[in-house]
C-alpha cells in the first residue's frame, strides 16, 4: 500500500482564491469569469470585471463590500452571481471558486492525514480548510465528495 498522502494547511483563506471566480453567466447561463480589472491590483477590493467569452457580456463593478462564502446557493463575492464550480449532495453543497481552490480543496479530501502549520495562533480557525463543513472532513464521505470533485473538474477541464 502506498503511505496515506498528507496534506499541510497552508493557511489558505477564501480571500487567496479571489483572482478568479468562475460563475454561471446571467445572461447565457454558459461559464463565466470574474476577475481583477486588468492593471488593476490583485487585491480583494480592486475592481473587478464579469467576462462571458461565449457570448461577449461585460460587467464591471467597483466593490463597496466583499461577500465571502456561502449561505444557500454560493454566489461569487463581487456580483451574486451562482458559482459555476458547485455540486449538491441531497441538501449538502460543495463549491469552489475556481480550478486552484478545486485542487486544494481534492488534496485536503484525499489526504489521510492532515497536518496544520501552526504559524498564526492568534487565527487557528481563520483557515479556509478549518472551516469546512463537518461532512467535508468526515472519511466516511471521502469517496462520494472527490467523485463531486471529479465531475466538477470535467466541466473546466473541456
Ligand atoms: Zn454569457
Amino acid at each position: 500500500m502506498p503511505p496515506p498522502a498528507r496534506f499541510t494547511d497552508e493557511k489558505l483563506t477564501l480571500g487567496d482564491f479571489l483572482d478568479e471566480i468562475l460563475v454561471v453567466c446571467p445572461r447565457c447561463a454558459e461559464r463565466a469569469s470574474v476577475a481583477p480589472e486588468p492593471g488593476a491590483d490583485a487585491t480583494m477590493f480592486a475592481p473587478r470585471r464579469l467576462i462571458c467569452a461565449s457570448c461577449g457580456l461585460t460587467r464591471r463593478v467597483k466593490p463597496g463590500t466583499v461577500t465571502l462564502g456561502a449561505r444557500g446557493t454560493p454566489r461569487d463575492a463581487y456580483f451574486g452571481e451562482p458559482l459555476w464550480l458547485r455540486a449538491s449532495w441531497g441538501r449538502k453543497t460543495l463549491w469552489a471558486y475556481n480550478a486552484r481552490h478545486l485542487v486544494y480543496l481534492e488534496a485536503f479530501v484525499r489526504a489521510g492525514l492532515r497536518s496544520h502549520s501552526r504559524t498564526n495562533p492568534a487565527c487557528s480557525n481563520c483557515s479556509l480548510v478549518s472551516r469546512l463543513p463537518r461532512w467535508m472532513k468526515d472519511a466516511t464521505n471521502r469517496k462520494q465528495i472527490l467523485a463531486m470533485i471529479a465531475k466538477l473538474r470535467a466541466t473546466i477541464e473541456s
